[in-house]
């Protein structure tokens, strides 16, 4: 295959590296990709999974990866590229929450989430889109959140991350558009995972209740917007922030 060829095409294998693919909505999109006959790595800072994936060390690669650590990302993209050659397809999913209200909000609380939802994408998306721009395709897709949207008390740092993704995004999807580079933000609303978790089952139950469609998502109904967004189908969308939160932000 030459390096211009578009790998996105229905059945041909990607290089594609997950963050945060330990759990939670990571671990779906890596299970996707895997399904799909991708070659997935996955970084995490523990560096196993929740569950098994059952698949062979030819198609899966879990790295312990601080995303907040400058010389453990390039390690990771290293080992990725001499196992299976340049990522191809990016999916910019970890994050972290440290909620509390402004004004009992420490720095540390501020910065620990800035540094690793937004200045760590930056980071992962730079060295990425290096490779991507030499074999002229490339898709990148960051996980951002309906916070960013519509704001969330007590997540003032959270929000700010998230939102911080969209102007990353659309200017990132301008300066790499001519190399046939997509990049992409995905908006989760209220997804059953760990991070959401600590809520509770009664916070749960009153999130869900204003949920349009009723419930909240499954980490799969994000995981599936994600492998659109790398497909062939989406050969044509960039700079798009694609909400999937059952209607909870709709029209804003
Ligand atoms: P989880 O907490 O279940 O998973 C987070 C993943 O990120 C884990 O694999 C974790 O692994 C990894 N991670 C966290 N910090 C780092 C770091 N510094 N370096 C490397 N990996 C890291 O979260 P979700 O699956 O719920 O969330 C995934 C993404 O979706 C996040 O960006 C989140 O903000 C976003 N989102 C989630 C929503 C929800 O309702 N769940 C709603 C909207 C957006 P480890 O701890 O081992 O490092």
């Amino acid at each position: 295959m030459s390096d211009s060829e578009d790998t996105t095409a229905a059945g041909e294998p990607r290089v594609v590296l997950v963050t945060g693919g330990s759990r939670g909505i990571g671990l779906a999109c890596a299970e996707w990709f895997l399904a799909r006959g991708d070659r997935v790595a996955i970084t995490s800072r523990t560096g196993s999974t929740e569950r098994d994936l059952g698949a062979d060390a030819d198609h899966f690669l879990s790295l312990s990866c601080d995303m907040t650590d400058a010389a453990q990302v390039e390690a990771a993209f290293e080992t990725i590229e001499a196992t299976w050659g340049p990522v191809e397809v990016l999916v910019a999913n970890a994050g972290v929450t440290r909620d509390s209200l402004v004004l009992r909000m420490s720095e540390d609380a501020w910065s620990e989430v800035i540094d690793t939802n937004l200045t760590a994408v930056f980071r992962v998306t730079k060295r990425a889109l290096a490779k991507m721009i030499r074999l002229h395709r490339g898709r990148v897709i960051m996980i951002s959140s309906v916070g960013a949207f519509i704001g969330s008390a007590g997540q003032a740092n959270y929000a700010a991350s998230k939102a911080g993704l969209f102007g990353m995004a659309r200017s990132l999807a301008r300066e790499v558009a001519s190399r046939s580079i997509t990049v992409n933000v995905v908006a989760p609303g209220l997804v059953e995972t760990s991070m959401l978790a600590a809520l509770g089952e009664a916070k749960l139950a009153e999130f869900a209740a204003q949920v349009p469609l009723g419930r909240v998502a499954q980490p799969d109904d994000v995981a599936g917007v994600v492998g659109f967004l790398a497909s062939q189908a989406a050969g044509y969308v960039t700079g798009a922030i694609l909400p999937v939160d059952g209607g909870l932000a709709m029209g804003i």
